[in-house]
């Protein structure tokens, strides 16, 4: 569903990513670790278009990444990204926040929306809360309600950046549990995360990237108790 090739970016004369190569299949749950600054965030950034590539290509869904227009809304609506800090609209209802996308980028109906979106907040487990303003929620429970409007948009694939980084430790499990039974669903996932415990559970396999490079790439079991590379084994006897 996502085939990178090659793909290069610098940021002036940073390299930040070199030569990354990566396919994600339809339905694969790929999670990326690695050390702050190796270019995880940009990575995702890329596979929706926030950040232009400057050499190598990004296929999604059998289509070349759209460099604007339609093309592009469409492709930021059909991969949903959830990132460390909520960016949920502060005077808007949860309600409103998750149907507003919905309503303006695909047309859908008013009570459409709201019936999907309702159900979209109890899945997550928030139903109880669509009235209220973000502000009036704690940071697990706007962090549903931000999986829930990038769900609402009906995507082929979800991008996660450190979606529970910005947790307090009680609020992470609440989270992460969201994103396991969406795993388990079947949604096509690349998911940025320092939860070992969730890449062990819920990744079919782990990418290490250390200084823009995609270093190694593996199923959980083979990484975490066999990584090849030097740089792999040093980050995981830091973190683990
Ligand atoms: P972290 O774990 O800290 O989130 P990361 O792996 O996500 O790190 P990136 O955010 O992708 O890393 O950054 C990779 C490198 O690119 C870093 O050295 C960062 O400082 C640099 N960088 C990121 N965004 C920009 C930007 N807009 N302009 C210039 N440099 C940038
Ligand atoms: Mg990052």
């Amino acid at each position: 569903l996502i085939v990178l090739d090659g793909v290069n970016k610098w940021f002036g004369k940073l390299h930040v990513l070199r030569d990354v190569n990566l396919s994600v299949a339809k339905g694969e749950v790929v999670v990326v670790i690695g050390p702050s600054g190796s270019g995880k965030s940009t990575l995702c950034r890329a596979i929706n278009r926030l950040e232009t590539i400057d050499s190598g290509s990004i296929v999604f869904d059998g289509q070349p990444l759209p460099a604007e227009g339609r093309a592009l809304s469409r492709l930021r609506s059909e991969v949903g990204m959830v990132f460390q800090s909520f960016n949920l609209f502060a005077h808007k209802t949860i309600l409103e926040n998750v149907t507003l996308g919905p309503i303006k980028v695909r047309g859908e109906k008013k009570a459409e929306a709201r019936e999907h979106a309702m159900s979209l907040l109890e899945r997550v487990g928030i139903a109880d809360q669509a009235d209220k303003h973000p502000a009036q929620l704690s940071g697990g429970q706007q962090q549903r309600a931000a999986i829930a409007r990038a769900l609402a948009m009906r995507p082929k694939a979800m991008l996660f950046d450190e979606p529970t980084s910005a947790l307090d430790p009680e609020m992470v499990g609440e989270v992460l549990d969201v994103m396991t039974s969406l795993a388990r669903e079947g949604m096509t996932m690349v998911v940025v995360t320092h939860e070992m415990g969730f890449a062990r559970h819920a990744a079919e396999r782990v990418a290490f990237m250390a200084d823009g490079q995609l270093v190694e790439i593996a199923p959980p079991g083979e990484f975490f108790d066999n990584p090849r590379s030097d740089r792999a084994r040093d980050f995981l006897a830091k973190v683990l």
